[in-house]
């Protein structure tokens, strides 16, 4: 599969609780699209719909293509992966033994991008995987999902809990892999930050689109300073 991928009319539920409401957005191919908002704005549910690990209501198209009758591994080999919140790594395996993890739909496991992008991983190839530090983890994720060949690599708060240099070195690789072109969907709640490295923003509030543009318009909104950017 290849171009823009659009969600039409998305919405999610989990029992009674409406978490996307109708949500309408646009990911342009090659580029970075990011998905703002507060605690529960919907983000992860909106970026699991696209992965298909959430049951949803609405369209989501890849090119032309309707994906939704599609299951998670098949979105995966067609290119959609995503790097889950909490990062998701096998903590008691070798970093080795979560990247081939991550490459089980494809025919040959390639490492070599994964050290090319993040070589403190070749170094530590066989060190078990919870000793590594929290941005190195982050990293494992990440380079985990790349093992599956994304087109489009969906990564939910890879900033989360992680110091502020070892942030400015994950948003260096996630404009190395977008240069390699990769598209990428990024979920943060780090706002300055998904804004310096995205092309398109969108804002959730409860469920629904409340803003979207360009992240150097949203930079000058007074609205997003004030809510999102502390008021800077
Ligand atoms: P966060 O940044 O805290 O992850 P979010 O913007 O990603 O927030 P979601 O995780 O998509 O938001 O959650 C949206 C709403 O859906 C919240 O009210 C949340 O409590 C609810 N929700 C999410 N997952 C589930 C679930 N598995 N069961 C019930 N409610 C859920």
């Amino acid at each position: 599969l290849n171009g823009d991928i659009y969600l039409k009319a998305l919405n999610v539920f989990y029992g009674p609780v409406h978490a996307v409401k109708g949500v309408e957005l646009k990911i342009e191919e090659g580029k970075i699209t990011t998905i703002l908002g507060a605690n529960g704005a919907g983000k992860s549910s909106t970026l699991k719909a696209i992965a298909g690990g959430v049951r949803y209501s609405g369209s989501i198209t890849v090119g032309n293509v309707p994906i939704d009758v599609m299951p998670v591994h098949r979105r995966v080999a067609n290119g959609i992966v995503l790097c889950p919140e909490g990062r998701g790594i096998f903590y008691t395996m070798t970093v080795k033994e979560n990247l081939l993890a991550g490459a089980y739909t494809r025919k040959r496991a390639k490492l070599e991008l994964a050290f090319e992008i993040f070589p403190v991983l070749k170094e530590r190839i066989n060190q078990i995987a919870g000793t590594l530090s929290g941005g190195e983890q982050q990293m494992l994720a990440i380079a985990r999902a790349l093992m599956a060949e994304p087109r489009y690599l969906l990564l939910d708060e890879p900033s989360l809990g992680l110091a502020p240099v070892v942030i400015e070195k994950i948003a260096e690789v996630i404009r190395e892999i977008n240069k390699r072109g990769i598209t990428v969907v990024l979920v943060e709640q780090n706002t300055s930050l998904a804004l310096s490295l995205a092309h398109k923003a969108y804002i959730l509030e409860n469920g629904r689109v409340a803003i979207e543009g360009k992240p150097e318009e949203l930079m000058r909104s007074d609205v997003v300073r004030q809510k999102y950017l502390g008021g800077v």
